[in-house]
């Protein structure tokens, strides 16, 4: 019996070690040292044994089991060092690869075109106030002079929330919020934002669209300053050769009211499809702020006066870069977006 432990022990360390990863070991364990090797047979049948073979045999017994698990635990941790220095070497992170590219955005094309109308008229002296989207019917319309019935609504039909509260036709009513907000201070803004028309679509018309609105209010103000500030923004935007015609028009909250164009930038004057062949090209309505409008802010129009304009924001960008259709400002189609 002492002679087959012997045995047993030496065949078991043998085995051992040409083992060589990890699952083979485990086998090895559960041959050896699991509940039905002969080792733990051996141990398990002790009380068999004569009471003079029994203590020579169960000494030997657990000094080889012991071995045995001594001879497992050093090759299990060269194998899992093995193991990691081999995963090291075959799964080695390649620093000089090329980086995966990361896909970067970009300001939509709107937004790009409001950012340089900023930084034009930042540049003049205009900070920008921002106005509710959703507004009464009272500031879109009644304060700016348009009281209900006006006939002069009809140019701006809109989606309503209540019989009271609208979505915003124009960025006017922001007006009569800074007005309000800054009396008696002289007032020099922008307000820019998005305005709606319950209006079929075209290639030409959105139901909604952005608008800069301009507003300018102070003592002794006059139609000059108006066109000079608007030849200033179109030589800034357009570059410094272009020239500006303005033109008598109708709004209901400017007294009086003119529209403003310059020379196309496409064809200089000559007549091109884009100017529909007039040599021209619109660039905003704008005016002179209705003494009624002024007051309804909280100027008194004897003393105080002031210019107002409302430039487009898709259709500059419409015209700068020969786009026909506006409704691809909203199409969210990136092969359009990622041109600009
Ligand atoms: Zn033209």
């Amino acid at each position: 019996m002492l002679e087959n432990l012997h045995k047993l022990r030496d065949k078991a360390l043998h085995a051992l070690e040409s083992i060589t990863d990890s699952e083979e070991l485990e086998n090895w364990r559960i041959e050896h040292l699991g509940r039905k090797s002969e080792l733990s047979q051996i141990l398990r049948n002790l009380g068999q044994l004569s009471p003079e073979e029994r203590p020579a045999v169960g000494q030997l017994a657990n000094e080889v089991k012991l071995a045995l698990e001594a001879a497992y635990d050093d090759k299990a941790k060269v194998l899992k060092r093995e193991e990691l220095e081999r995963a090291l070497r075959e799964q080695r992170i390649d620093v000089t690869l090329p980086g995966r590219p990361v896909s970067l955005g970009r300001l939509h094309l709107t937004t790009q075109t409001l950012r340089e109308i900023y930084a034009i008229f930042g540049q003049m002296g205009f900070q920008v106030y921002e106005s509710p989207d959703v507004e009464t019917d009272e500031l879109n319309f009644g304060l700016l002079n348009m009281p209900p019935h006006h006939p002069a609504r009809d140019m701006w039909d809109t989606f309503w929330i209540s019989d009271e509260v609208l979505l915003r036709t124009h960025t006017s009513p922001g007006q009569i919020r800074v007005m309000r907000e800054r009396y008696p201070e002289p007032i020099r803004v922008i307000l820019p934002g998005k305005c709606y028309r319950y209006e079929q679509v075209t290639a030409r018309s959105e139901h909604q669209f952005y608008q800069v609105e301009g507003l300018a209010v102070g003592h002794a103000i006059t139609l000059t300053d108006l066109i000079g500030t608007l030849t200033e923004f179109a030589r800034r935007l357009y570059g410094p050769q272009r020239r500006i015609r303005i033109r008598g028009s109708y709004f209901p909250f400017t007294e009086p009211s003119i529209e403003a164009d310059m020379d196309c930038i496409l064809c200089g004057g000559e007549g091109c499809r884009v100017c529909r062949y007039s040599g021209w090209l619109e660039v905003c309505g704008a005016g002179m702020v209705h003494p009624v409008v002024l007051q309804n802010g909280g100027y008194d129009p004897d003393e105080w006066s002031g210019f107002a304009f409302g430039l487009g924001v898709e259709r500059p960008a419409m015209v700068k870069y020969n786009i026909d259709d506006i409704r691809l400002f909203y199409g969210n189609d990136l092969r359009f977006l990622r041109q600009f």
